[in-house]
């Protein structure tokens, strides 16, 4: 959370941290207390360097540009990458060439443009007021704001003139089908279509995946998904659910705040997420009810840097 110079607090909720909602404590980690984990991962810099190629790509044409600029931004970064490590800038660069040759010569999607700009990494952030007038009063008589923002890949237009909006991927789960199909329930697809429908105005906007398959030992593969359309159901459930979300953080800051509302069925739930560890990256926190425990914990596996998502490109290499 920051403060602005006329004391208004300011909080972030983009899609990402939105996943973190089911347990509030979780939340209040990432957006109030701006916790993020030390090390950063290769995954996470080896993708945002094809977002980067790929929005380069698409504002300017000029493939030699964009991927000179993308292996500058990389090579720092990969000359720490462990040795069994696939993420190599050579493998960036492969990649990275078979995204243009393979995906983007010929695309059919076509990024619409405003002000003569291509919809392209479009940057969103404005009061969730603006979709729920309803806690107008609320967050003004406690000085608060907070921020729907975020990032959407691109926004176009396909062959059928409907509106889409497209994330890219860059996965290593080769069974694409069952990694795919999970995108018709998620959140961050569901948080985009909210928001672009808003910002445009218009209903109906679909979504749709570019995913990069990514391997150690085969050439990248590229697969376009189908065009989702979440039905009228879906995404006033969704709404509902956000809406709950921004009314759980108004209650929690207002009554309770540096501990908001735990959600201990989550804590269980996070022993079925291997990549986790079997624990919440927030367990030993809430674990423990020693203050000077925590503090050293803190320190040692957390950054704590302000939650901003639309500064989230910039890694600190
Ligand atoms: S350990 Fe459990 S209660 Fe604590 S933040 Fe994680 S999910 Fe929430």
């Amino acid at each position: 959370m920051s403060i602005t110079k006329d004391g208004y607090k300011l909080i972030y909720l983009d899609a990402s941290a939105f996943k973190e909602s089911a347990c509030l404590e979780r939340l209040r980690y990432v957006i109030d207390e701006g916790l993020r984990a030390k090390e950063t991962s290769s995954a996470l810099v080896y993708g945002t360097a094809v977002h980067k190629f790929i929005a380069e790509l698409r504002h300017t044409g000029g493939y030699s540009k964009a991927i000179q600029e993308i292996i500058n931004y990389y090579l720092p970064f990969s000359l720490d990458i462990k040795e069994k490590d696939f993420r190599t800038a050579l493998h960036l660069a492969s990649t990275c060439k078979g995204y243009y040759e393979k995906v983007y010569k010929g695309d059919y999607f076509l990024p619409i443009k405003k002000n003569g700009i291509a919809q392209i990494e479009q940057k969103f952030a404005f009061p969730a007021t603006d979709i729920f007038p309803q806690f107008r009063d609320k967050l003004e008589s406690m000085k608060l704001v907070i921020i729907l923002s975020g990032t959407v890949d691109e926004i176009g237009v396909i062959e059928n003139d409907c509106i889409t909006i497209k994330d890219i991927k860059t996965t290593t789960q080769w069974n694409i089908a069952e990694y795919l199909e999970t995108y018709w329930l998620s959140t961050q697809m569901l948080f985009y279509i909210l928001i672009v429908e808003h910002l445009l105005g218009i209903k109906n906007v679909g979504a749709m995946i570019d995913t990069i398959i990514l391997s150690g030992t085969k050439p990248t593969e590229f697969y376009r998904s189908e065009v989702m359309y979440y039905s009228e159901q879906k995404r006033a459930s969704f709404k509902r659910q956000l809406e709950d979300t921004i009314d759980g953080i108004i209650n929690n800051v207002e009554t309770s705040p540096g501990l908001w509302q735990q959600n201990f069925t989550v804590c269980d739930c996070a022993k079925f997420q291997s990549e986790k560890a079997g624990q919440c990256s927030y367990f030993k926190l809430c674990k423990s009810e020693d203050e000077e425990i925590k503090a050293s914990y803190k320190k040692a596996y957390f950054n704590t840097i302000n939650y901003n998502p639309l500064e989230f490109d910039q890694h600190k290499i």
